[in-house]
């Protein structure tokens, strides 16, 4: 599969800066300050995260779930911003997620699954971006359909949005599968093939579901020349309010991360 993505983007020059691959951190969810900061912390301490996650608006198939803390909780990412210097990025759905986010000096944005299958949600999103010059990434859709995952990367190409990396997160299934959403590894490496200049990144804790999937899911990410990882991380993964059985300790973390093998650029 094609290498070395071409564009010059806030994401390439990150890569060009460490090497292979990017790594992005944090929780599921941002809980509370405390919660935010601790995982900030050991993140930083570690050394290894290029970017901290955190959802605040959280997208549940059924509600009553835990549904974010919303913006009450951007000041604690920049709190964690300003004493890590780690860029924070969030999941925006709508355009005032989009000006509430940038109001608070959030780095990079993502779009989820279940909005990139809507046309109109992503060209709402990004008439709201033109113009901000904020990276954005752009999770694959929930259903299986490159050509909506591509739709939406190109609905932002048009609004002037340069600085963009797509996110592999795996697709719904009904069929009974050992995976949360399954990898179907031939779309990614299709838009690889068709967009080699975007970096591409692999989203093993949604794929997997499950922390003990999370290093066979990086290390085929890796083998497939991915540009990176988003890897969900919470101090107390079991208690987690979303996403409990997929989420690391940052020691975990670290632990994934050292075993997986490394297969740098050549050039
Ligand atoms: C998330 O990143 O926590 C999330 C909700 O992801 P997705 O859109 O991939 O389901
Ligand atoms: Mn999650």
């Amino acid at each position: 599969m094609p290498t070395t993505p071409t564009a010059d983007t806030f994401f390439t020059r990150r890569l060009a800066q460490k090497g292979n691959p990017l790594i992005i951190a944090g929780p599921c969810s941002a809980e509370s300050e405390e919660q935010v900061l601790a995982v900030a912390r050991a993140l930083k301490a570690a050394g290894q995260a290029d970017i901290y996650r955190a959802g605040i608006w959280k997208p549940r198939t059924k509600p009553g779930g835990f549904e974010g803390r919303g913006t009450a909780a951007l000041p604690w990412l920049q709190a964690a911003r300003q004493e890590t210097g780690l860029p924070m990025a969030i999941e925006v759905a709508t355009p005032k997620h989009v000006e509430e986010a940038l109001k608070h000096g959030i780095d990079v944005l993502w779009i989820g699954a279940r909005t990139t299958v809507n046309p109109f949600a992503v060209q709402e999103l990004a008439d709201a971006l033109a113009g901000t010059g904020v990276p954005v990434m752009v999770k694959n859709p929930v259903n299986p359909d490159l050509a909506l995952w591509i739709g939406a990367i190109e609905r932002l190409e048009r609004a002037g949005i340069r600085d963009l990396a797509a996110i592999h997160r795996g697709f719904s299934t009904f069929a009974p599968s050992r995976y949360r959403n399954a990898p179907t590894w031939a779309i990614p490496i299709e838009l690889k093939t068709r967009r080699p200049d975007l970096v591409l990144l692999n989203d093993p804790s949604h794929i997997g579901g499950r922390r003990d999937l999370l290093l066979p899911i990086a290390q085929k990410a890796l083998d497939l020349d991915y540009d990176g990882l988003i890897i969900e991380t919470h101090p107390d993964p079991d208690h987690a309010l979303s996403d409990a059985a997929q989420q690391v300790t940052p020691a975990r973390l670290q632990e994934i991360l050292s075993e997986l093998k490394y297969r740098y650029r050549s050039s």
